[in-house]
Parts: C-alpha cells; structure tokens; sequence
C-alpha cells in the first residue's frame, strides 16, 4: 500500500532586498485522504470486477460451447450463483461501512443491555457453531449492563466478531465471549469490556496495526474461499469509534486470538 511520509508543500517568495521566503505547509494529511480515498476506489473496482469477470466468462460458455451439456450447466450455474452471492455480499458490506461512516459523529443515546444483544448475537450463530462442531460459550458478567448504544450496530460488532472466530479461529473447537467490568484507564470512564476469544491458528501480530483497514486481509486467499468482503474489522472499528469506544486485537501464532471492545458505561 502506500506509505504515508511527511508530506511539504514549498512555496517561494521573493522578499525585498533580492531575499526570498521559503514556507513549508505539512499537507501530509490532505495528501494522505487522497491516497486513501483512490486507494479505495481501486480496491473496489477490483472486488467487484473479479467476480463480474467470472460470471461473464460462465454466460459466455453456457450460450456457447457448454449449451447441451446438462451436468456442466449445473455445475457452471452453481459456480455463478456463488460470485453473484460474493457481489452481494460485497454491495451490502461497502453499504453498511457507508453509513456507518455518516453516522459516526452521531452518539448514540438510547439505553441498551449490551449482553443481551452479545447473546442475540450469540443465538444467531449458535447453528454455524453446531454444524462445525465448535462450543460457543459466554462467559462473565450475567445481569444487564445499561451503556448508550446503537442496538442494530452492536449486534453487528459482535456478529462480525464472532462469525470471524468461527471461520479463522474455529480450528480451536471453543469460541467464547466473555463480558466483565472494568475502570478503563484510555476512556477515564468506568466500562464493559466484551473479549470474543477463539484458540485456533492466530496470525502474527505484525499484522495487527493493519487488520481494521479495509479490504486488508492476512492470508487472501482464505479470506476469499471463506466469502469473506475484508470489510468486517473496518465496519466494527467505525462503529466502536462512534460509541466512544476502543478495539483492541490480540493474537499469537498457534494461540488463537482475542477481539475486545471497549465501551463506556456513563
Ligand atoms: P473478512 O471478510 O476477510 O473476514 P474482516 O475485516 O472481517 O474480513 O477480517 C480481516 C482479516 O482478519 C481476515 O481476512 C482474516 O485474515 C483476519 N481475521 C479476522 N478475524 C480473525 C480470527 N478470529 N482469527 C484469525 N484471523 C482473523
């Protein structure tokens, strides 16, 4: 990706006397949501293109070659089916972390129990869990915790998080969720903190500062073969931002990993 240096914009005057006055202006950070934003425009075209390419080619080969060719048009049928699935995925996912951006100066300000909606999240999943053979548990505090909180947009933090562990992590046989109290010390403000656990294979941590950018994923190939958009970790970090609170991602090769959400109970 790009890299993101100082960036100087040089402007040069001359002065009276036969001198000039040099200025420098720091535009690193117009530059850099420039880079971002182009970044981001290429990164979705191809997204969208590869699947499109590919659809294209099977509708080419059905009207052609492949035309009575009854068990081949089933299995390219199938094929097709799975990349319109993936462009779906893909329009909802870029929809959601659009409006999720729009929203993010908003606060929320509705009271709701955020452990029941980590066991909403929980419920709905629990079938994925089942058919793979993986213990989904919570764990940690059991009555009500009271935050101001967005409840659509905080089941889909912990939806995102768990259908992860479930997919990257679920080689460990146990994903859990554990919900406890604590004085964050980064909020100044007393907070829950929800910790989704899996103990599958991990990643190294060196990729960790990047994982919450979108599209950016440790191993693409997986990700893909998984259906997965690489949009999940940045629609939970905008919607965490807008509850004022923090992620927080640990991981160890081999160990599995840790995704908590930090937010404060004022
Ligand atoms: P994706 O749609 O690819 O799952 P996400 O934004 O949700 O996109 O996640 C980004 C990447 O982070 C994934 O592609 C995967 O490589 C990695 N990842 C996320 N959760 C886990 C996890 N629980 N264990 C291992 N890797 C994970």
């Amino acid at each position: 990706g790009p890299s993101y240096e100082t960036i100087y914009r040089v402007t040069v005057a001359p002065v009276e006397g036969g001198s000039a006055l040099c200025t420098f202006e720091d535009v690193t950070e117009q530059e850099r949501a420039g880079l971002i934003r182009r970044d981001f425009v290429a990164n979705v075209s191809h997204e969208l293109r590869t699947p499109l390419t590919s659809l294209l080619g099977f509708i080419e080969t059905l009207q052609g070659a492949a035309r009575n060719d009854a068990a081949a048009r089933e299995r390219f049928l199938g094929i097709m089916a799975r990349e319109a699935e993936r462009m779906n995925r893909l329009v909802r996912d870029l929809l959601s972390l659009s409006r999720v951006e729009a929203e993010e100066r908003v606060r929320p300000t509705t009271q709701v129990d955020i452990s029941a909606i980590v066991r909403m999240a929980v419920q709905t999943l629990r079938p994925v869990a089942d058919g793979r053979d993986i213990r989904l548990e919570v764990t940690g505090v059991a009555d009500p915790v009271l935050i101001p909180a967005d409840p659509d947009q905080m089941l889909q933090v912990f939806q995102n998080l768990v259908e992860n562990a479930l997919k990257y992590g679920g080689t460990g046989g146990l994903v859990e969720i554990d919900i406890s109290l604590d004085d964050c010390k980064a909020l100044r403000a007393p907070a829950v903190v929800l910790a989704v656990r899996d103990h599958g294979d991990g990643f190294d941590p060196i990729h960790i500062p990047r994982l919450t950018e979108r599209f950016y994923r440790v191993d693409n190939h997986r990700s893909r073969e998984m259906g997965g958009t690489g949009l999940g970790l940045a629609i939970v970090k905008h919607i965490v931002n807008r509850h004022r609170g923090r992620f927080r991602i640990e991981s160890a090769k081999g160990k599995g990993s840790t995704f908590s959400v930090i937010l404060p109970r004022d």
